[in-house]
């Protein structure tokens, strides 16, 4: 385990107060606090180094470009996936899937074929099939889950027909913080061939992730998340399939050789890299990878584990209380309603205690829809929360509580 104390040293932001009273972050789920760390990297990258990359001779261009590519060898280490040519740099999960979708919309997808997405999506792994199978003329077919929030499995494997082209699902909910069986849906869509995309948005931050072992076939995740930068995330995908896909944006950088009657493109990543990435932010980002690995990811995931475990239970003593999503496999996001009080007037008066959750539907309406609410009240779970800030939550609840 970590020293808490030690590690809340780190950010900053957490010293602040709100309304006067001492800030306890728990819209974790939404974006996350970045680490000095972090801060002074990118700072200092901006101070120091600065230069374009991948395009110069000179020797600021060659730091600033080993610093970007020593960044993608530390994601592809962090999610132990084989190469550095299946890491591919996007600016977050939304932009990692909507890559996805264009491409590989191009390359498999026809009329009357079958994508399938789970009823717990968020609208960034919904929408972006939707467009694309509009487009292709294709049929987006939705995995059922229980009232509990666990998906269905044997549903599942009946959906998937010889017209199904691509599983996409997410690892852990962001609103009702399951953990699916990724690896289990991995394995039965392959028994059919068909290959899976993993939105790992709200699991890379929680929990050791290894490509190579859950075997699946697109991974995505953005940097914000997990204590990096704003504007930079990743896809991952596995070579095979990735030297299959033709381009998505076309300009600098994603080509060999422009000649107006013909373009050919660069090797893996790059082909899926137009343009000046965010270099600052993937460095930005490796800090940030660097910085949880020395917390130890099983660290964070235990320590996380029984912080949820232990608001779980003193959230259910109060009375009213409504808790969304399975009891087990649960990860560090708590989707809550308490009697008849809406979401954002609980949201507002606990903001007013200094404690930040988010309210509403979380991009998930079809989740809500599902659920029969129009939102809830989520607190999210980071590696430096700590029981007394659950203690603030579970106060401020019941302090709301009466006021109504
Ligand atoms: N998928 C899930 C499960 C998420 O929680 C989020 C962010 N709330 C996203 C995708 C989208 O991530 P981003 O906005 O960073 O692209």
């Amino acid at each position: 385990m970590y020293d808490i104390n030690k590690v809340r040293e780190d950010f900053p932001i957490l010293q602040r107060e709100i309304y006067g009273k001492p800030l306890v972050y728990l819209d974790n789920g939404a974006t996350t606090q970045k680490p000095r760390q972090v801060v002074e990297a990118m700072v200092d990258e901006y101070y120091n180094v600065n230069a374009n990359v991948h395009r110069g001779v000179h020797f600021l261009s060659q730091q600033a470009t080993d610093l970007h590519e020593a960044s993608r060898e530390t994601v592809r280490r962090f999610i132990h996936a084989r190469s550095t040519s299946e890491i591919l740099f996007t600016r977050g999960t939304t932009e990692s899937i909507n890559l996805l979708a264009f491409t590989f919309g191009e390359a498999f997808v026809r009329q009357g074929d079958e994508i399938l997405v789970s009823t717990m999506e968020h609208h960034s792994n919904i929408v972006p099939w939707q467009m694309m199978c509009e487009r292709k003329g294709a049929t987006l077919k939705v995995i059922p889950m229980t009232d509990n929030g666990e998906l269905q499995m044997e549903a599942y494997e009946e959906l998937l027909t010889e017209r199904t082209r691509l599983v996409c699902c997410t690892h852990v909910s962001n609103v009702l913080g399951t953990i699916n069986p990724v690896a289990d849906i991995i394995r039965i869509a392959h028994q059919h061939g068909v290959p899976v995309l993993i939105d790992g948005a709200q699991s890379v931050p929680h929990m050791p992730v290894d490509v190579q072992v859950l075997d699946c076939d697109f991974f995505a995740f953005s940097g914000h998340k997990i204590y990096g930068p704003t504007g930079v995330g990743v896809l991952y995908g596995k070579e095979s399939w990735l030297e299959k896909l033709p381009p998505y944006q076309g300009g600098g950088e994603m080509i060999k050789t422009v000649k107006f009657e013909k373009t050919t493109y660069n090797e893996l990543p790059y082909k899926f890299e137009a343009g000046t990435p965010d270099y600052v932010a993937t460095h930005g980002l490796a800090v940030a990878l660097d910085y949880v690995t020395a917390l130890g990811m099983e660290n964070i995931f235990a320590h996380e584990q029984q912080l949820t475990l232990y608001a779980m239970q003193q959230m259910q003593q109060i009375e009213g209380m409504r808790i969304f999503g399975p009891a087990d496999h649960h990860d560090a996001v708590i989707s809550f309603l308490v009697g008849n009080i809406h979401h954002l007037d609980m949201g507002t008066l606990l903001d007013r205690l200094g404690i930040a959750v988010r309210t509403g539907h979380h991009c998930a309406e079809p989740l809500m829809h599902r659920l029969g609410i129009e939102g809830t009240v989520r607190a999210s779970f980071a590696l430096y929360n700590t029981t007394d800030e659950v203690d603030a939550l579970v106060a401020g609840i019941r302090r709301v509580q009466k006021m109504f």
